[in-house]
């Protein structure tokens, strides 16, 4: 009997965390974070045996489906990792960044519980940058290319195939022995929305009998992308020939590559004002360094003119800041700067110093391109505040406000729909990672159009396959 369990992207969007059990052997997907609301679950211990795991298979390295694999070794893990070899970087990436987070985050309070002298009650952070080094030092880590079959263990094989998600994601087809018959799982992870822009479309699945698919987007359609870049890109015209500056808070990975390919287009073809365009995000200029190691997987429209020196993302106007001082440089340039930095959702990172700078004057725009979650800095100037606070500060809101729509790396439901209908035989399919309004959409659209059974699946609900 083969069984999967879930240990989060549950009626939810984040956690993803599945383990699948056939013949005594535990094989994991994901082992991904809880954040926003639920970021406290991440605290719970672990229900099961971290060290009972044989396998953790990765479908790509977003926080929500890589981030506890360090307390997961911290905990005990000792089996074996399986991730694309750009995931595996990009996961370094992320990891490494959300540990120094939690780290500096447990200092600031700590100095506070000091003061206070309820410093023991204090809970640790998650785990440390050291802990990120044991996960990737310690433990076997093995880089499976797309469409080529592995043999995981006796009786169980996979293929990873491209999702078109982020640089690296994949689905994985598990295949396994039972009762002397083959039979498939699939496990979506995320799967890609197919805009052309950097990533490649996302690939086919053949035939399987069980799908665990993310939803998303289950109960929505994305805005064309033609439309999407054309709204993207009358904001940049119009502001910068006011002499006004845009400001874009952006996530490293995928969005940020996605806006430098469109900007870079835009000044190939002439459309882009004179200006200058600074990337002031560490993690995003790391990211864009793995992106660029890896361009051979990127979209052909993304290659499309490479400089000489086969950069896949530079240009003349484009400029890179890494250190603090050259971050404070962008506040001497009046105008004409587009101004791309993190965090994505403003709550944190140098993009609030940005806004500090910039938002009370009515020439700038801020062009939000990214999903702001509930409590954020971000969904707070999306809705309209006229005063925002920044490190102690009320700061009026002048500049103009702008949401685009249509950037995201997700499938919509037209683009789930698409997907499953051309997997023959099958039979089960499970529905995560999405909210559970949207998975309620889904699955009636699923049975309306596709005449699929599906079945919303539960936090630590225990699932038979055969
Ligand atoms: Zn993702």
């Amino acid at each position: 009997m083969a069984i999967v369990r879930s240990y989060g992207a549950t009626k939810e969007v984040t956690g993803s965390c599945h383990v699948f059990e056939v013949g005594g052997v535990k094989i994991m997907i994901d082992c991904g974070m809880f954040q926003g609301e639920d970021e406290d679950k991440n605290e719970d211990a672990f229900y099961f045996d971290p060290a009972s795991i044989d396998y953790l298979l990765i479908t790509h390295a977003h926080l929500d489906h890589v981030g506890r694999i360090p307390k997961l070794v911290k905990e005990g893990f000792k089996g074996k990792i399986y991730a694309t070899s750009a995931t595996m970087d990009l996961a370094q990436i992320i990891l490494m960044d959300s540990a120094k987070i939690m780290s500096e985050d447990f200092q600031t309070r700590y100095k506070k519980a000091l003061r206070k002298g309820r410093e023991t009650k204090l809970k640790k952070p998650l785990y440390e940058p050291l802990d990120v080094e044991k996960t990737f030092q310690t433990i076997e880590w093995t880089n499976p290319e797309y469409d080529k079959y592995y043999d995981l263990c006796e009786g169980v094989s996979f293929v990873y195939r491209n999702a078109g998600h982020i640089l690296g994601s994949a689905f994985i087809e598990l295949s396994y022995m039972q009762d002397s018959d083959s039979h498939t799982i699939v496990f979506s992870g995320d799967i890609g929305n197919d805009n052309g822009l950097v990533m490649p479309n996302l690939n086919k699945c053949d035939a399987s009998q069980a799908l665990y698919v993310e939803t998303t987007y289950g109960n929505r359609e994305h805005q064309p992308i033609d439309l999407t870049i054309k709204e993207f890109k009358d904001v940049i015209v119009e502001t910068l020939n006011n002499h006004g500056n845009v400001l874009i808070p952006s996530f490293a990975v995928e969005r940020t590559q996605e806006l430098l390919c469109i900007l870079r287009s835009m000044y190939e073809s002439g459309e882009l004002p004179k200006c200058k365009v600074f990337l002031d995000s560490p993690m995003a200029t790391k990211a864009t360094t793995v992106y660029r190691s890896y361009a051979d997987e990127l979209t052909n429209k993304c290659q499309e003119n490479v400089k000489e020196d086969g950069s896949v993302f530079n240009f003349d106007s484009l400029v890179y800041t890494e250190t603090p001082e050259a971050s404070k440089g962008i506040n001497d340039i009046k105008s004409r700067a587009i101004i791309i930095a993190g965090s994505g959702m403003c709550n944190g990172g140098r993009i609030t110093h940005h806004f500090k700078h910039r938002i009370w004057d009515k020439r700038n725009a801020v062009v939000f391109v990214g999903f702001q979650a509930a409590g954020t800095l971000g969904r707070e100037i999306v809705e309209g505040a006229k005063w925002i606070n920044i490190f102690g500060e009320d700061i009026i809101v002048k500049a103009s406000i702008h949401t685009i729509n249509g950037l995201s790396a997700h499938a919509d439901q037209d683009g789930i729909l698409a997907w499953i209908r051309k997997i023959k035989d099958l039979k089960k399919v499970f529905l995560v990672h999405g909210e559970e309004e949207s998975q309620k959409v889904f699955k009636n659209v699923l049975k309306e159009k596709l005449n699929l059974d599906a079945h919303i699946v539960g936090f630590k609900e225990k699932i038979l396959l055969d």
